[in-house]
Formats: C-alpha cells, sequence, structure tokens
C-alpha cells in the first residue's frame, strides 16, 4: 500500500500558479505601458552647447551659466 495516487491536488496548484503568474505578467505589462506614457510625455532634455553666446567656452568645473544653479556647468546642464 502506499501507492495512492493523489489526484487533483496538484491540478490545483497549477491553477493558482497560473493565475498568479498571468496577474504579475499582466501587472508588469501595466507597468511597461506607464513607463512608455511617462516617457513620452516628458520631452527629452535638451543639449546644451558648452559654449556661451559669444563664443567663449564653458568649463566644465564653471558654475553653470544656464540656470544660475550654484552647480558646476558639468553636474548641470553640462551633463
Ligand atoms: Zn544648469
Amino acid at each position: 500500500m502506499g501507492n495512492i495516487l493523489i489526484t487533483g491536488h496538484g491540478h490545483r496548484n497549477y491553477g493558482v500558479e497560473a493565475i498568479a503568474m498571468a496577474m504579475e505578467i499582466a501587472h508588469m505589462a501595466r507597468r511597461d505601458r506607464e513607463v512608455e506614457a511617462l516617457e513620452r510625455a516628458t520631452p527629452a532634455p535638451e543639449a546644451k552647447p558648452n559654449r556661451r553666446n559669444d563664443g567663449t567656452k564653458i568649463g566644465r568645473n564653471e558654475m553653470c551659466p544656464y540656470c544660475k544653479s550654484g552647480l558646476k556647468f558639468k553636474r548641470c546642464c553640462g551633463r
């Protein structure tokens, strides 16, 4: 004795796993769409030329002349 084949149990587990997986996939797909929409809504940052209007070069360690943030150009708009 002992060779009792339990049927149904495995099937039930598989069903729960399949539902969990489907929910996970649906959640991931929704996240993808949200990220995509966010990326589309946010315009790509415009590259700032590392030259002033008068043609002189802006050093990477100079204070950013574009937004007066007080940050070095390389840490601000020069990235
Ligand atoms: Zn800046």
